[in-house]
């Protein structure tokens, strides 16, 4: 395991001051939080949170905005201001992406294409901003149907820390596609960098005021305000499945609409017929990206008896390459986690893992040293356990992978869909004919067939199970922004 330490590729940073005199769009002038660096500790921004007359302020904003402009019913304007804050985000890729690092930890390199990542998904709900349709139906002589697809008003967006820009715009740029005001609450982690994100967006002069803004703070205090605020009209909020439940009881009251983007256990299966190379790069890619902290993390590794001996070992070897360090320096693969809390738990999953299975390469943080200060803990990998061991049940968010064994494809499936989760799964295999019969069977919203953490605005994806309830992207995550409207028209001489 090589290491990178965290000198040479940082220049002096001043902590960005987060608050309502130096970005409008946030209403936030309560007490002050803090965001660090997790690579080494240092202060990132100092934010303010906001108080329960601020997310009033907020919503208010929101609704008048909302009622009152154009917005709802322009879809070219919509389009224009998408296309420019698009352009403006790629253009500012490089302040944004150190931003990125500096705040979540992941590597420069990510962050340069989440940032990328996320000016693709606004360009293409920008093209979708002026095909809002609905449809005419002829219902009987002189009668119609007119069904209108219409915004559902006032939004609340709330995002996590693991990808605070790709999975905000996901939220953000269909419901604005769809005509809808938004208020953010981005996760307190990456609160700094979600706000600077938008900036190129608020800034806008055709963007009317009050169409997006943003409130900051704790889950528990500021996101339960917004979710259970009698003037929002729904919520899309992506985070932990237990979040989730609470978010859904609590819109329960008002009945809010609701999107929720929830964990996942995804299964990631190997056949002996695969093409091993490329399997093996995707097996490392689906439990090592963004240091495992990622809802689709291919974190339970099925693969067939007869190639596991060799297919495990070969998976150690390239684990035990995985440069480990500070993400701002271009050559590092695996940043730290995001926080100290989050390393902790990742690493009493481990002990239980070293109690219950074999552990085959990593378990723990890296040797002290540059790193000391950073929240690391190196690739690690597990075979033997139980299948009741909480490291194949339980998401774990960390760069810990759980191997299971299979003989055929039968017992395959019957793992693979042995979870309460059901956000993904990979699939790797020549036989065309296995990939259509087992992909069509397992109980998830993506499947990857000879890939992994691939994705495309244009294919939607989404939660079976309790990792989640409706869909984001594609034509379907536009359509989840919008409510249908039937009027009836009747011209026919006598209504008995
Ligand atoms: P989290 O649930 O702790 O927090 C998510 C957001 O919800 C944060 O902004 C937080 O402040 C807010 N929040 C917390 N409690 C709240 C409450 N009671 N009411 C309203 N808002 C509240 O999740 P996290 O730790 O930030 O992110 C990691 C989790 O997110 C993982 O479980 C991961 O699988 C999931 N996730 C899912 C997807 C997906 O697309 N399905 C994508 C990314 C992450």
């Amino acid at each position: 395991m090589s290491m990178n330490t965290t000198s040479e590729h940082r220049g002096p940073w001043t902590p960005l001051e987060v608050s309502a005199s130096r970005f409008p769009h946030v209403h936030a002038t309560g007490e002050t939080f803090t965001s660090s660096d997790p690579a080494t500790g240092q202060l990132v921004a100092n934010l303010a949170t906001s108080t329960l007359t601020d997310i009033d302020d907020a919503v208010d904003t929101a609704r008048t905005a909302f009622n009152r402009s154009a917005w709802a019913r322009d879809g070219a304007l919509r389009a224009r201001v998408l296309f420019r804050y698009a352009t403006a985000l790629r253009a500012d890729e490089d302040r944004i992406a150190e931003l990125l690092t500096r705040e979540q930890g992941k590597t420069i390199g990510e962050a340069r294409g989440e940032v990328r990542a996320s000016a693709g998904m606004i360009e293409y709900y920008a093209g979708l901003a002026r095909t809002v349709e609905g449809r005419v139906q002829a219902l009987g002589e002189n009668v119609h149907a007119v069904v209108l697809r219409v915004p559902v008003g006032v939004v609340g967006v709330i995002t996590p820390w693991n990808w605070p820009l790709t999975l905000l715009v996901r939220s953000l740029a269909p419901a604005l596609a769809a005509g809808n005001a938004v208020i953010v609450k981005p996760a307190s982690l990456t609160a700094a960098v979600s706000v600077a994100a938008l900036e190129p967006l608020v800034d806008q002069d055709e963007l009317p005021a009050g169409i997006v803004t943003t409130v900051l703070g704790s889950g528990g205090t500021v996101g339960d305000a917004l979710v259970g605020h009698p003037d929002i009209d729904m919520i899309a909020f992506t985070g932990e499945t237990f979040t989730g439940v609470q978010v859904m009881k609590r819109a329960a009251d008002g009945l809010h609409k609701v999107a929720l983007e929830l964990g996942g256990k995804s299964a990631n299966l190997v056949f002996a017929d695969a093409d091993l190379d490329k399997a093996l790069a995707g097996a490392e890619n689906a439990i090592f990206t963004t240091c495992g902290q990622i809802c689709t993390a291919g974190s339970r590794l099925l693969v067939e008896r007869s190639i596991h001996d060799e297919f495990i070992a070969r998976l150690a070897e390239k684990a035990r390459l995985i440069n480990c360090g500070d993400g701002l320096d271009p050559s590092t693969r695996l940043g730290p986690l995001v926080s100290r809390q989050q390393r902790q738990e990742v690493l009493g999953y481990i002990e239980v893992g070293k109690q219950e299975g074999t552990l085959v390469v990593g378990g723990g943080p890296p040797a002290d040293g540059d790193l000391a200060e950073g929240h690391f803990v190196v690739p690690t990998i597990f075979t033997d356990l139980p299948d009741e061991s909480r490291l194949v049940k339980e998401e774990i968010f960390g760069p810990v992978l759980a191997v299971q064994t299979f003989e055929d494809d039968d017992e395959a499936l019957a793992m693979a869909n042995d979870s309460e989760y059901g956000l993904a799964a990979g699939l790797w295999t020549s036989n065309l004919n296995r990939a259509w019969r087992i992909g069509s069977r397992i109980e998830a919203g993506t499947i990857w067939i000879n890939t992994y953490h691939h994705f495309y605005p244009e294919a939607e994806v989404g939660g079976f199970k309790r990792s989640g309830i409706g869909r984001q992207q594609g034509i379907e995550g536009l359509h989840e922004f919008t409510e249908t409207k039937h009027l009836n028209f009747d011209g026919s001489p006598t209504l008995w």
